[in-house]
């Protein structure tokens, strides 16, 4: 940052581009596999090769995929359907030209909500497209050839576009985020970033602020996280702003990110660009939706998180920072459902949640289908707690660990065995009681004197002498029986 630039001046404008590999089994126009990885050039076929003679046809799984999406966003649906072919020569690229829709989408506007610092809004989207994915160019694997992998050649790709209406890198980030936990949460996409299933390319511009035109739009490629997504659009809004102040302009290019020192070089500018030459693919017919597929795709689709999100706020009377963090992935909430159908002790089931069950997952940089103990064995020891035979802190840090060693033991049986169940009887308190009261005479009659804060003291030292089991609430009433009297 250069000190003597006012870059609050400017308002960066911000319109995002991803590549989602949709979770199908085959690709979009062939039966080979869509699998990740394999033996380079073990998912082919003439078909993908594009050989003379081999005919695409339409993978039924990945428009039903594409419409999930969709309707998970809000989009309208396009009934009539037809692909084009984008003609381009590149090693990768084995039939010259990617099948696309990119000239008539199959899913139209939508939004996605972001939530970040400022608040929630929503992020509106342009619209989603199907299309195939190229194969792989190898660089690294002979010192003096490239080589290509047209594995992924063919796999089906959805291309979520928003508008450019986005002004920040933490909006980016957050709508980054939270797209990537709708795709998971639809089972559309594995939105895994880093092995490349799921890619952001990013559009950015800048404009003084309260300028309503669009400046001229750079972009930026190859982020391989949702954080280098932020940094790389930290970076080019700095260069941009820097570049103006400096009196230059700001070309129309496409950049390259280089996560090693969190800058980007120029890949090839406006000029070079394609004449793509889009044209409707002869070779597919076109093809349209009908109303009872969309029915079966909207009868299917489950909760979104936002919806149950607001369910937990409302309904369970949750607080929206324990509805959200359960509603960070589909499996947590399922958990989580499970368990307060359980329990009617809901905001203790969240607790359990947030804290130890998370911790242990946290740890292990696990996630909850790592989790040992059934959600059922989780409510019997929240309803231990209820029941006053152990406390949270013995319960967590004692019995849990036990349960997740030995998950078909119960919490009672394992509390029991370790003589942890608390005394909730009188009978057995009192003597404890008046051992602690013999033991400060001093603190007694200071107590009596008015300084009531010292119960604390009282009630501790009972638990201590009884290892923990003592009832807590039980302790305090006869514990204030005996000093008031
Ligand atoms: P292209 O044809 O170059 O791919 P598009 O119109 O398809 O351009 O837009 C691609 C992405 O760039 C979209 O997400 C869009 O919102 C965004 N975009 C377009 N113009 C601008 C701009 N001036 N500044 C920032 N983002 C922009
Ligand atoms: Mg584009």
């Amino acid at each position: 940052m250069s000190a003597s630039i006012d870059y609050n001046k400017y308002e960066a404008v911000i319109g995002l581009e991803v590549h989602a590999q949709l979770l199908t089994e085959s690709k979009l126009f062939s039966s080979d596999s869509a699998a990740f990885g394999g033996l380079p050039n073990t998912h082919i076929s003439p078909v993908t090769l594009g050989h003379p003679g081999t005919l695409p046809f339409l993978n039924r799984k990945a428009v039903e995929l594409a419409i999930r999406l969709g309707f998970a966003c809000h989009c309208e649906i396009e009934r009539e359907n037809f692909f084009a072919r984008k003609n381009y020569f590149y090693p990768d690229l084995p039939k010259g030209y990617q099948i696309s829709q990119h000239t008539a989408p199959i899913c139209i506007g939508g939004h996605v909500p972001v939530v970040t610092d400022a608040g929630a809004r929503d992020v509106r989207l342009n619209r989603i497209h199907l299309e195939e994915d190229a194969g792989k160019s190898l660089h690294d694997q002979d010192p003096d050839n490239t080589m290509v992998d047209y594995n992924r050649a063919g796999v089906p790709l959805v291309e979520i576009v928003t508008e450019p209406d986005i002004h920040n890198a933490e909006e980016a980030y957050a709508y980054l985020t939270e797209l990537r936990r709708l795709v998971r949460w639809l089972d559309v996409c594995d939105g895994n970033m880093e092995e490349g299933s799921m890619r952001c390319d990013a559009n950015i511009s800048i404009r003084l602020k309260g300028e309503s035109r669009l400046g001229t739009k750079v972009e930026v490629k190859n982020m391989n996280s949702i954080r280098n997504v932020k940094r790389a659009i930290e970076n080019e809004i700095r260069r941009q702003i820097e570049l103006v102040e400096s009196g230059e302009r700001v070309v129309q290019e496409t950049r390259s990110f280089d996560a090693s020192n969190g800058s980007s070089f120029p890949l090839r500018s406006k000029e070079e660009a394609n004449d793509y030459r889009y044209f409707p693919e002869p070779d597919l017919a076109p093809f349209r939706i009908t109303t009872t597929f969309l029915e079966d795709i909207r009868a299917s689709l489950p909760e979104l998180p936002e919806e149950k999100t607001s369910r937990y706020i409302q309904q369970l009377g949750l607080p929206e920072y324990d509805a959200r963090v359960i509603c960070d992935d589909k499996a947590t909430a399922t958990y989580f459902e499970v368990l307060i159908a359980a329990t009617p002790h809901h905001k203790a089931a969240a607790n359990w949640i947030l804290g130890p069950v998370k911790s242990w997952l946290n740890e292990r940089n696990a996630d909850i289908a790592a989790f040992p103990v059934p959600p059922a064995t989780l409510a019997d020891l929240i309803a231990l707690i209820a029941e006053g035979k152990v406390n949270f802190s013995i319960a967590s840090s004692r019995i849990l660990p036990v349960m997740i060693e030995e998950p078909g033991e119960t919490p009672l049986a394992i509390a029991t065995a370790l003589n942890l169940i608390q005394n909730t009887d009188a009978g057995s308190i009192l003597p404890v009681i008046d051992e602690v009261l013999a033991k400060y005479p001093g603190k007694v009659a200071e107590f009596r004197a008015g300084k009531k804060g010292l119960i604390g003291l009282f009630v501790g030292e009972v638990m201590k002498l009884s290892g923990g089991k003592a009832d807590p609430k039980l302790t305090n009433e006869l514990l204030m029986k005996r000093l008031n009297s």
